[in-house]
Parts: structure tokens; C-alpha cells; sequence
């Protein structure tokens, strides 16, 4: 079992699809990203990896369908509404699809349990919880949403604290907490801490489930001497309470995580990680090639067996 965001994440996922039984993998994506977009319920993370595992994905951007075409969205601006939250032509009919099925009253797990099978995609992908759970940033620039902040100011504002808004009181995806509970394995994928694996975290059960598990939970780190691979990471992290590296992101995970996988670039943090409690691995945590990908996760592989 997988816990994911969206771009960090996907790489690690797509490494296990490769190297596992795609049927075997179970991947718990957040939700707490999604928004209404031109009136379509839009699950960024959640596509992001159906999308990876259905070998869709612009590999460039990251997001999206590969050699997706923007006429709707060129049309939406001519007609004078607001088009930096992109989304392409076919991408599209994945969000009206969505839309419609949730208006037929169908859980988001199940709707993306059908999006999946139309896809052709063979592992379990569930989103965190059927309920509506919302990231909100105060920030310098006021309150924003994920997507004001993350896409439309492009994580320039200064973050002053962070909530998961509805978390309290939602309920975990049907089966989540039981395949935790009986997985063989757990990754923690090097998503972004705070925006991702943290909304995730905060739905109820799911880190008491991570503590009980017999499974081995291991996480990746997304950083190295401080710094993200990409995007605001490491500027969020002192909103947990921790300091922005692999030691910070160990302290926030120290309850349930049994081993952290860390960059040869922060070796030296091994002992204040290792006082922690949490076990360490050294590796080639970038994933640039597929080879990085499924390098990763041969290496994740054997830390189970
Ligand atoms: P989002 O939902 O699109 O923000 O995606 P995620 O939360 O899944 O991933 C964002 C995180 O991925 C960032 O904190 C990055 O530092 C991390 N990341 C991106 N590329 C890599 C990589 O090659 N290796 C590792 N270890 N982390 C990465």
C-alpha cells in the first residue's frame, strides 16, 4: 500500500506498478487538493496517479493527459472566465464523468473505482475520504485554497498556518483502515508532507491504523539538505511544528514510520533521525528516469523481506 500526493508521489507509484503485481498495489491518493473548476469536481492527486497507472500522464508536466489539446479552455477565456487552474480537452471529460456520477450520488471512492476500470487501471486507487475535506492557507495574501495558493500564486505568499477543513469530521474510504491494517507492506511516499501525506494523516483512524499495523511502514523523503525536489515543502514544514529537512520530517512521522529513506546528501542526519526511533536507509532518492523509479522501489521492496 501507497500513500500519495500527486507529482512527488506518482514517480514512487509508478516504480511500484513496475515492479509489483499492479493488482497487489493499493494507492490511498489525498483529496484534501480538490476543487469545483468551471462547476466539475476536479481530484488533482487522484488523477494524477489513475492517469500514471493507465500510462496517460504527461510525463513532462507532470499532470494531465499526454498530448492533450486546450480548446475548452481557450473557449472558457473567451468567455471571460478565469483559466489559471488548467485543465485539457480530454482531461475534461474525466471531470464531467466524475461530476455526473457524484451527482447520481455515488461516493468518490466508487466513482473512482468506475473511472479506473474504464481506464484499464488494475490497482486499487482510493481517495482518502468519500467526505469533503478541504486544505486552507492563511497566508500573507489572506486565505487561500490549495490551488489559489499552489497554482494561481505559485506558492509566493508566506504561509502563516494551514487546516485541513472537514477532516474532523469525515470518515476514511469504505476499506482503507482494514488494507492498512492487513497490508504487507507501507510506503509513505516522498509527497509533499504537509499538503498531502499530512491531510491524509488527519483523517480519523488512519494514523492510529499506521501506528497498529503489522506491516512494515517506510517513507521516502522529497528533500535533501533542506530543499524539495520541487515546490514548497520544505517552506511548509515549519507549520508542523518541525524543521524543514529529513531529521523535521522524521519527527512528524516518528509514531508510525519504522524506517525513513533518506538522500546520500543527508547522511550526516542518520543519528538524530536514528534517536528518533525511525530506521534509516540511505539511497538515490531522485527519480528523474523510470530506471530512479523502479530502482526506488526494488529498494523499498527489500526492506520487507
Ligand atoms: P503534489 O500533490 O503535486 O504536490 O505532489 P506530491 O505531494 O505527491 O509531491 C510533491 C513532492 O514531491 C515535493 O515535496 C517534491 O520535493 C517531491 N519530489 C518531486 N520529485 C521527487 C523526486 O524525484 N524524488 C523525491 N524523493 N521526491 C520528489
Amino acid at each position: 500500500m501507497l500513500l500519495t500526493g500527486g507529482t512527488g508521489g506518482a514517480k514512487l507509484v509508478l516504480g511500484f506498478h513496475e515492479e509489483a503485481a499492479p493488482e497487489d498495489l493499493v494507492v490511498v491518493c489525498n483529496t484534501a487538493d480538490d476543487s469545483v473548476v468551471h462547476g466539475l469536481h476536479v481530484s488533482p492527486d487522484v488523477d494524477t496517479i489513475v492517469y500514471t497507472l493507465a500510462g496517460l500522464i504527461d510525463p513532462a508536466k507532470g499532470w494531465g493527459i499526454q498530448g492533450d489539446t486546450f480548446t475548452v479552455l481557450d473557449q472558457l477565456r473567451r468567455l471571460g472566465n478565469e483559466t489559471w487552474f488548467r485543465l485539457g480537452d480530454r482531461d475534461i471529460a474525466t471531470h464531467l464523468t466524475r461530476t455526473r456520477l457524484l451527482a447520481e450520488g455515488q461516493p468518490l471512492s466508487r466513482v473512482t473505482a468506475a473511472l479506473c476500470a474504464e481506464f484499464g487501471v488494475r490497482s486499487t486507487v482510493l481517495p482518502m475520504s468519500d467526505q469533503r475535506v478541504e486544505t486552507r492557507l492563511s497566508t500573507s495574501e489572506g486565505e487561500l485554497s490549495f490551488q489559489e495558493y499552489f497554482v494561481k500564486a505559485r506558492w509566493q505568499p508566506e504561509v502563516l498556518s494551514l487546516r485541513y477543513l472537514g477532516s474532523e469530521d469525515c470518515r476514511a474510504s469504505p476499506g482503507l483502515l482494514d488494507a492498512i491494517r492487513e497490508a504487507a507492506m507501507v510506503v509513505v511516499c516522498p509527497s509533499n508532507p504537509v499538503t498531502s501525506i499530512a491531510p491524509i494523516l488527519a483523517v480519523p483512524g488512519v494514523r492510529e491504523a499506521l501506528r497498529e499495523t503489522s506491516a512494515r511502514v517506510a517513507a521516502v523523503s522529497p528533500m535533501v539538505q533542506g530543499r524539495s525536489f520541487s515546490g514548497p515543502a520544505h517552506r511548509l514544514m515549519a507549520t508542523l511544528g518541525v524543521e524543514a529537512s529529513s531529521a523535521g520530517l522524521a519527527s512528524a512521522y516518528h509514531d508510525f514510520v519504522d524506517v525513513l529513506v533518506i538522500d546520500q546528501g543527508d547522511r550526516k542526519l542518520r543519528p538524530a533521525i536514528e534517536r528518533l526511533g525511525v530506521g534509516v536507509r540511505v539511497a538515490s532518492i531522485r527519480m528523474d528516469t523510470l530506471d530512479d523509479k523502479k530502482r526506488l522501489a526494488r529498494e523499498l521492496l527489500r526492506l520487507v523481506d
